[in-house]
Order: structure tokens, then C-alpha cells, then sequence
């Protein structure tokens, strides 16, 4: 799960992490209150989506000349001007997709002088199977192109789980910052109290873009994105209220409902499939022989044959779907399970594009013959690499 960037700075405030006050709003009308109780005279008006790279993104609706999602502003009047021009507007950056995202909820911040700009992001490194700091100088709106131009310019610190951030972790993070004077005393305490924010709230990434060094030589979190670990949500139940459907796919959450772990791709050939590893290997293959998946879909190992239709709906409702794809291992499932759900689906939905099933294991015969029997226009295949045959054929025509 992720949540807005203030969102995150409360939870790290909390922590007494050094944030800057702000006032996040929901409409318009109350910018000018937000503003006054800041106290200027140098204030951030902050696009939240769930998305970054806001900075040097782009308003659908004003056009190429005018300001990013995030602006400086330098009076209570000025606040309220750039808040009326970005509500409710749509802002696209390099995270959004050229669809963008409607900007709803806006964050007015007392504004920072900044000296330097580092980055920072804490994350699970699986190559050493730790939590992971890993900082940069060269932090702002362009880590991307420093990850791709400079990579020796970006520092990865692991931490022992059972120590927690040592002394020597922090000064071999203060050294790669380079970090000296007030900043370095900061950071004593900044990374340690990251770092136990990070574990205690089971996040799978936090991102500090930038980390600022301000300057009167102190430190300050100026940006933050939170991404939960959605595997451990049941041990946060005060995370919960944090979560903003109108940032997720429609489909995600629908999926979600049904504890299917289903991702929204760009592809046009939707994917019902058992095991995230034959689910993936079937995305791989629909890309082997040209074409590509709209979703990831992965409907557990028992499903019953009301979370089959559920999957089924899901993946018919979507608009981008020109072809499906049943590939079902029957292991603990049973491949007839299968059938009845997507014979159930078929006739509350209706079926308007071609549908190749694959299916293989516990009942198959079974399987195949409650689909053969049905009197659907249903493709059957023998196996993995004929059935994506089949179906990109069916797709492209
Ligand atoms: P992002 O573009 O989505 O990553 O949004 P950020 O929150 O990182 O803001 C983008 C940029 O705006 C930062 O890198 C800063 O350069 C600038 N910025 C944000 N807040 C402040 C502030 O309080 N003072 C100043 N001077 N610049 C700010
Ligand atoms: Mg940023």
C-alpha cells in the first residue's frame, strides 16, 4: 500500500523525525486558512498523487509554460493563487503515465532554504537479504539519471538486523552524505529513528527525496514516499485510514476483495492462472511469441469457484482485453473447480473475445469435458506453449 507524501511525513514526525509543519486540504476554500497558521513567509504548495517526479511535471490542463506540481510560494496570497490554478487539475509526470492524475488533496508547507540536496531511501536489498540504506549526494528531482549516468555516486549501507544502525553505520552514512557540523549530529539520530520506522511499520520502501541540509546547517526530511508491505497490513490496523482508493486501479481493488493478487499491465490478453510462478511464466511466454498481458493474476493455490468468477468478471470488465488466457495447474486445485467458475462467469458476464484453457492436473479429464460439454466457443489447449500460441493467434487474428 502507499500513501501521500504528508501522510508519510506524519507518520515520520511521529517518530520525531524533523518535518516541517504543514497543512494538508481538501478543497480549495481552505487554502488561506492553512496558510496563516504556517508561519511564512516562504511556503510549498505540494501536489498529492501517488506518483513523484512532481516537480517537473506538467498540468494537463495549463499547458506547457506553466508551473510544476510542487511550487514555491511567497505570500499567504501567493499560496492561494497557485492552490486555485493546480486543484482538480490533472498532473502528469514521469511516474503517472500520460494519463496523469487528478491532483485532490493539496499540501501547504512551511518552506525550507535548502544548502544541498541529498538522497535517501531505506529498502529491502534482497541481494544481501537486508534492509538497505541508500544514499546519494545528489539528490533533488534527477536520482534516476544519476543512478543510470553515475551509479558510483549512489551508496548502498545494509544493516544487521540484529544490531539495528551502528555508530559505524551512521558514519559511513554521514561520510557518503558528507555530512559534517550540525548535520552530522543530526544524523545520529535521523538514520537510527529511520531505520526503526522503517521495521516497526513493515514498510517496503521509504524514500527521502530530498533529504535536505539546510542553511542553518540542520537536517530536514522534505519529501517522503511510504510504500506498506501489504503481506504484513493485518499487524497495522492504524495504517488502514491512510489508503486512498481514488490513486489505485479499479480492477486492484476490486481484485482485492477477493484476496486475489492481481497487477493491472498495459497488455490486450488477460491472464487467469494458479501459482505467481506459472502466472509469471505465462506473461513470459504471451511476450515470447509477440504479444502482451493485461494483467498478472495469481488465483491462489485453493480458489474456490466463486473467486474464479470474480477473476474471471475482473478480467472481462477491462475494456483492454481482446483475448484470455485460463492456464491452470490443478494441484491443490481442481482443474474442474476451474471449469464451473469460468463456465459460471461466461454466462453472468458473456464472453466477446476468444478464450484459450489450459488445463493440467488433479481432475483434468473432468476439467475438460464440463468445458467441452458446456457449449462454449472455448479454445482448448495441450499445453503452455501451445495454448500462448493459440491465444496470441486468436488476438492478432
Ligand atoms: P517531487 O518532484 O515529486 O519529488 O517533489 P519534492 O517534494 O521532492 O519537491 C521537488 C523539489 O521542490 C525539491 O527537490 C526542491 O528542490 C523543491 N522544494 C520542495 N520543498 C521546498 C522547500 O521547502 N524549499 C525550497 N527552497 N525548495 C523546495
Ligand atoms: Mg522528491
Amino acid at each position: 500500500m502507499n500513501i501521500h507524501e504528508y501522510q508519510g511525513k506524519q507518520l515520520l514526525k511521529s517518530y520525531g523525525l524533523p518535518v516541517a509543519d504543514g497543512v494538508a486540504i481538501l478543497k480549495a476554500s481552505d487554502a488561506e486558512a492553512a496558510a496563516k497558521s504556517l508561519p511564512g513567509p516562504l511556503y510549498v504548495v505540494k501536489s498529492q498523487i501517488h506518483a513523484g517526479g512532481r516537480g517537473k511535471g506538467k498540468f494537463k490542463e495549463l499547458g506547457p509554460d506553466a508551473k510544476g506540481g510542487v511550487r514555491l510560494a511567497k505570500s499567504v496570497a501567493d499560496v492561494v493563487a497557485n492552490v486555485n490554478e493546480m486543484f482538480g487539475n490533472t498532473l502528469v509526470t514521469k511516474q503517472t503515465g500520460p494519463a496523469g492524475k487528478q491532483v485532490n488533496r493539496l499540501y501547504i508547507e512551511d518552506g525550507a532554504d535548502i544548502e544541498r540536496e541529498l538522497y535517501l531511501s531505506i529498502l529491502v536489498d534482497r541481494t544481501v537479504g537486508r534492509v538497505a540504506f541508500v544514499v546519494s549526494t545528489e539528490g533533488g528531482m534527477d536520482i534516476e539519471a544519476v543512478a543510470h549516468d553515475t551509479p558510483e555516486k549512489i551508496i548502498t549501507v545494509a544493516i544487521d538486523p540484529q544490531t539495528g544502525v551502528t555508530d559505524k553505520d551512521v558514519a559511513a552514512l554521514s561520510k557518503a552524505l558528507k555530512l559534517d557540523g550540525a548535520a552530522a549530529e543530526d544524523a545520529r539520530t535521523i538514520f537510527p529513528t529511520l531505520y526503526k520506522a522503517f521495521v516497526e511499520k513493515d514498510m517496503s520502501l521509504l524514500e527521502v527525496n530530498p533529504l535536505i541540509v539546510m542553511k542553518n546547517g540542520r537536517i530536514r526530511v522534505l519529501d517522503a514516499k511510504v510504500s506498506f508491505d501489504g503481506n504484513a497490513e493485518f499487524r497495522h490496523p492504524e495504517l488502514a485510514e491512510l489508503r486512498d482508493l481514488s490513486e489505485e486501479d479499479e480492477k486492484e481493488i476490486e481484485a482485492s476483495k477477493y484476496d486475489l493478487a492481481y497487477v493491472a499491465l498495459d497488455g490486450n490478453i488477460g491472464c487467469m492462472v494458479n501459482g505467481a510462478g506459472l502466472a509469471m511464466a505465462t506473461m513470459d511466454i504471451i511476450k515470447l511469441y509477440g504479444a502482451e498481458p493485461a494483467n498478472f493474476l495469481d488465483v491462489g493455490g485453493g480458489a474456490s469457484k466463486e473467486k474464479v468468477t470474480a477473476a474471471f468478471k475482473i478480467i472481462t470488465a477491462d475494456p483492454a482485453v481482446k483475448g484470455i488466457l485460463v492456464n491452470i495447474f490443478g494441484g491443490i486445485m481442481r482443474c474442474d473447480v476451474i471449469a464451473e467458475g469460468v463456465i459460471a462467469a461466461v454466462k453472468e458476464v458473456g464472453l466477446k473475445v476468444p478464450l484459450v484453457v489450459r488445463l493440467e492436473g488433479t481432475n483434468v479429464e473432468l476439467g475438460k469435458k464440463i468445458i467441452n460439454e458446456s457449449g462454449l466457443n472455448v479454445i482448448s489447449a495441450d499445453d503452455l506453449d501451445d495454448a500462448a500460441k493459440k491465444i496470441v493467434k486468436a488476438v492478432k487474428g
